[in-house]
């Protein structure tokens, strides 16, 4: 059976490391630190959990001269490229240039000198190291009490944003700087969507979806999917962060999600189903779901399971699962794409799914 699949906008192919953003590249997955980056040990330990989750992309905030000094041995050691977040000091800037950083995010709004800004540039020409120019919702207003930040005020925040992008492109435009990876961040889903189209429309580089200050994982979830998923479904993002406040490891299974639910990404490992339950579930479906998505967490091979609460509705709604158990009076049947295989006691089902499920992909 053919199912619909996106139709990627197309945009020109940046180098982040051996990570491609654009050009057709796959939709990468971004996460960020939370450690100071000074401590290089912890910070690698991080960078190397993110990898284990399945990150592509791992940025790192460099505030301070002893976050840059950590970033060679970081960049050296680290199984995926390195971004460094630069925000106020182009020192910064030079010095992960220097240590060897894949890309480096700038908000040259701000940066005030733009002399500042064009040495960054001419030193990320030279190392061929690419550079995301982001504009947030919180940095585009003129924060002085002039005509200019009345006039900020007076325009839509979307068409605010873009106009912003596009004055600071122009620095890196006059100096022939090609390597640009671009961003536009609301909290705002809408705005996200809305300002994210028009630079789709207007420019051809590679874009980096992401909703700023998204929340706990429970609303940034939502708020992410809501803004990224919308605008992924319109072909546009070539590297997503989902962004909670806290550990960012449950970020990268969130973003690795959305991508497979959008058939962006072969999905990697099991895939589980589970049915919402109502009045004629016959077994705890909600547990023993996540006890097999434990249990087969393992897995790499792609696999549906999908778990059931009666043997009336799940057999059917579970026809295209590879596996399916059905829970009945006491006991569990299970399917094999869509065929009975067997019933078990219910007490035994999660042992059962899990040992079919490995047969499954011969393991
Ligand atoms: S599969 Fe059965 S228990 Fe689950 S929601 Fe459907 S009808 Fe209800």
């Amino acid at each position: 059976m053919q199912l619909p699949q996106i139709q990627r906008r197309k945009s020109r192919a940046v180098r982040v490391g051996n990570v491609t953003l654009g050009g057709g590249a796959p939709v990468s997955v971004q996460s960020m630190t939370s450690t100071v980056t000074a401590d290089a040990q912890a910070t690698l330990a991080q960078v190397r959990a993110l990898t284990s989750a399945g990150v592509d992309l791992v940025r790192l905030a460099v505030p301070t001269r002893a976050d840059t000094a950590a970033l060679e041995r970081i960049v050296g050691e680290s199984p995926v490229p390195i971004i460094a977040d630069v925000h106020f000091q182009a020192e910064r800037a030079l010095e992960a240039i220097a240590a060897g950083a894949a890309k480096i995010r700038l908000n040259p709004g701000n940066i005030q000198d733009r002399d500042q800004v064009r040495r960054v540039i001419d030193a990320a020409g030279e190392a061929h190291v690419a550079i995301r120019v982001g504009v947030n919702e919180g940095s585009v207003v003129e924060r002085r009490d002039t005509a200019r930040r009345q006039a900020d005020l007076a325009k839509p925040l979307d068409d605010l944003m873009v106009e912003k992008l596009a004055e600071y492109l122009q620095t890196f435009q006059d100096a022939g700087f090609e390597d640009l990876v671009l961003s536009a961040k609301s909290h705002d889903a809408l705005t996200c969507v809305s300002v994210n189209r028009k630079i789709a429309q207007r420019w051809d580089y590679p874009l980096h979806l992401g909703v700023t200050h998204a929340g706990t994982a429970q609303t940034g979830s939502i708020r992410s999917a809501a803004a990224v998923g919308t605008l992924l479904v319109e072909g546009i993002g070539d590297t997503i962060r989902i962004s909670y406040a806290g550990d960012p490891l449950p970020e990268v299974a969130a973003g690795l999600e959305l991508l497979y639910s959008l058939r962006l990404r072969p999905r990697v490992g099991a895939e589980l189903v589970a049915c919402p339950t109502c009045g004629r579930a016959m077994g705890d479906v909600a547990a023993m779901a996540e006890a097999v998505r434990c249990a087969l967490a393992d897995l790499a091979e792609p696999i549906t399971v999908a778990v059931m609460g009666c043997v009336v509705n799940g057999p059917g709604e579970a026809a295209n699962a590879d596996l399916a158990v059905c829970a009945g009076d006491g006991k569990v049947v299970l399917y094999v794409r869509g065929k009975p295989l067997r019933s078990v006691p219910i007490d035994q089902a999660v042992q059962a799914v899990v040992e079919e499920a490995r047969k499954l992909v011969g393991r």
